[in-house]
């Protein structure tokens, strides 16, 4: 089965701030491009070869697993979110976090009109029960897209809380939101820079006894005990909460971790993620096993 993709061309790029930029991307291989319309959907981007030009696309089975063609070099690929869909236009923004060494965030800070990449169709994440009264949203700089997107689209009726960890001040970006919108910024943590606080400023929080939903998006470490928070300690039902992992710290030093890790446990966490057991009790076991590994 081949991916359902679209090519998609730089229409133009600019910086947002110094730590952000954005990419509009349009051409007619977006014609066909739907919109999910949840606010934090996101799309794997597939990054040309920088030396051939080449995009080599995975081959996706029957249960949705990938493999890339023998031979091949695969394209680099990162997941993003669609910071704005234009339908009208054709058109998506997406909006690439500035970062060292990231071979996605590199193309971006290059990217000129008309260059390419492709991209498979969108997928949400944020599903809210209809009776909200509040959400948190916590984040690094890699969910603000979403986060900027998910604001906008909330209801005036609701009371929206964000605390959002960037590098620093000039990173802030103006969010939008009909709903009552309290935002802190936490500066000079997470990112890449110094360990996130994120885990230690949103377990501090109280969370209202009236209906609400938690959207958390951050590095993976900090994403853990997060989820473990809404999940054991607070005991929030699965409909009430969504954290994601965004990304991964020192991933070449991550990826090591996991090479050299005891093939049994690398193929139990496969075959649990491939059964078809609750998601949120494979994550508990997921979790406490890369707890150990120290992964
Ligand atoms: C659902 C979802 C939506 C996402 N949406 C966005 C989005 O809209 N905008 C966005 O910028 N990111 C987004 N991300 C995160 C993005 O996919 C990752 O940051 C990705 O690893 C960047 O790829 P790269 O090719 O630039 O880095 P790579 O070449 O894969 O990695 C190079 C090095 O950079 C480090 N690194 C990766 N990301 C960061 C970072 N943000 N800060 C500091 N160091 C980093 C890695 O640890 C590694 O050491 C999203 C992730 C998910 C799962």
């Amino acid at each position: 089965m081949s991916l359902s993709v679209h090519r998609a061309a730089v229409v133009a790029q600019k910086r947002l701030t110094p730590g952000m930029i954005r990419v509009t991307f349009g051409g007619p291989g977006l014609s066909g491009f739907a919109s999910t319309g949840v606010g934090d959907e996101y799309v794997r981007l597939f990054f040309p070869d920088p030396e051939t030009g080449e995009v080599v696309l995975p081959i996706v089975d029957g249960r949705g697993f990938w493999s890339w063609p023998e031979g091949r070099k695969p394209a680099h690929t990162e997941p993003y979110t669609v910071r704005r869909f234009d339908g009208e236009r054709g058109e998506i923004d997406i909006d690439f976090v500035v970062h060292e060494g990231g071979r996605a965030s590199e193309w971006a800070q290059r990217a000129r009109p008309g260059d390419g990449l492709v991209i498979n169709q969108p997928h949400g994440l944020y599903e809210a029960p209809d009776d909200i009264e509040w959400v948190l949203f916590a984040c690094d700089a890699t969910g603000i897209p979403a986060l900027g997107r998910l604001l906008e689209d909330l209801p005036a009726s609701v009371e929206a809380r964000a605390i959002v960890e960037i590098a620093d001040p000039a990173h802030e970006l103006t969010l939008m939101s009909p709903a009552r919108l309290d935002v802190t910024w936490l500066h000079g943590s997470g990112n890449g820079i110094a360990p996130s606080r994120l885990p230690e400023a949103v377990g501090a929080m109280k969370l209202p006894a009236r209906p609400g939903y938690v959207w958390i998006a951050a590095e993976q470490k900090a994403a853990r005990p997060l989820r473990r928070r809404m999940r054991h300690e607070l005991k929030l039902p699965g409909d009430r909460y969504s954290v994601t992992a965004y990304w991964t710290d020192h991933l070449a030093e991550w990826q090591a971790g996991w090479s050299a890790l005891d093939p049994a446990i690398k193929a139990r966490i496969e075959a649990a993620w491939a059964s078809d057991r609750d998601r949120d009790d494979v994550a508990d076991e997921v979790d406490a096993i890369l707890d150990t590994a120290g992964l």
